[in-house]
């Protein structure tokens, strides 16, 4: 026989998990190829959804939360699919499934990881002694501002307002973040400098991509929140990865974007995207 009791606790328990499932394209291990960490081994966790609409996006596939879909688990023994919809503790067994030898860095990437607070706060108590690295757009500080203590490192990318679209809010979930999407340039300001004050140090670094058509003084902005607000952190300036029109500046326009980094004390590296040039996911 079943209490009620028992029936209760059982229905706020599926209702507890429901709350911190996030959807999940794919998993899968290789190497870093951007940032602070880049040639590490890890592991990745790419989630679904994102509201942003950067006109160089590389996953565009990752925008939409879709019906039905299911995630991608890269194994050594070939892929396998899943439910996209995953608890933090079966995201983690898709982890186990795709590390080839030993346990990895694991890197939560999208999509816009945080879209899913919870997921992410509760996937980050059962991760072990893996550290734990968050790729984020940075377009969501009070999120950002919930789930930084429990990652060992973040790389905030600094969006140039002429790089995005009119973002489009997901639907469909009840376990997203509720914060919305910056949808002005001013909005954007106040949004990266928040994400900014938030990534001070800590071990962290900011990324900016270069596209082709955009003038230096276009930067200013980006270049001196970073100097004024977390200038010990280092800044990457990544080369668009030439797709669908997208073209790359050129090396003078880099070459005067360093300038003005360095002219404010900043820490600036060039890297394109080391796992595109070797053409491996
Ligand atoms: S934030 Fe990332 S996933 Fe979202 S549109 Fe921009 S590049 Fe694409």
């Amino acid at each position: 026989m079943v209490f009620p009791v028992e029936e209760t606790r059982k229905e706020a328990d599926s209702v507890e998990r429901e709350s911190r499932e996030a959807p999940i394209i794919e998993v899968f291990a290789s190497i870093q190829g951007e940032g602070l960490y880049v040639g590490q081994p890890q592991v990745f966790l790419r989630l679904a959804g994102c509201p942003l609409r950067c006109t160089w996006c590389d996953t565009p596939g990752s925008w939409a939360v879709r019906e039905g879909a299911s995630a991608r688990i890269m194994t050594p023994e070939g892929p396998l699919r899943r439910d996209a919809w995953a608890t933090p503790l079966e995201a983690l067994t898709h982890i186990g499934q795709a590390e080839p030898r030993e346990p990895r860095t694991v890197s939560i990437t999208g999509g816009e990881p945080l879209m899913w607070p919870e997921f992410l706060l509760a996937f980050a108590t059962m991760v072990g002694e893996r550290p734990l690295h968050l790729e984020t757009a940075g377009a969501h500080p009070e999120t950002l501002a919930r789930v930084a203590d429990v990652f060992d490192h973040i790389s905030l990318d600094l969006k140039l307002p002429a790089d995005l679209g009119a973002p489009e809010e997901l639907s469909g979930s009840e376990n997203f973040t509720r914060e919305s999407a910056p949808n002005s340039a001013s909005d954007w300001r106040e949004a990266r400098r928040s994400c900014l004050k938030l990534i001070a140090q800590r071990d962290a670094c900011a990324k900016i991509v270069v596209a082709k058509g955009r003038q230096v003084h276009d930067y200013a902005a980006l270049l001196e929140d970073l100097a004024h607000l977390a200038p010990e952190v280092p800044l990457f300036l990544q080369p668009v990865t030439p797709m669908g029109g997208v073209e790359g500046p050129d090396h003078a326009f880099l070459g005067d974007l360093v300038e003005d980094a360095r002219d404010l004390g900043l820490d600036v590296r060039v890297l394109p995207q080391v796992h595109r040039s070797m053409g491996i996911a």
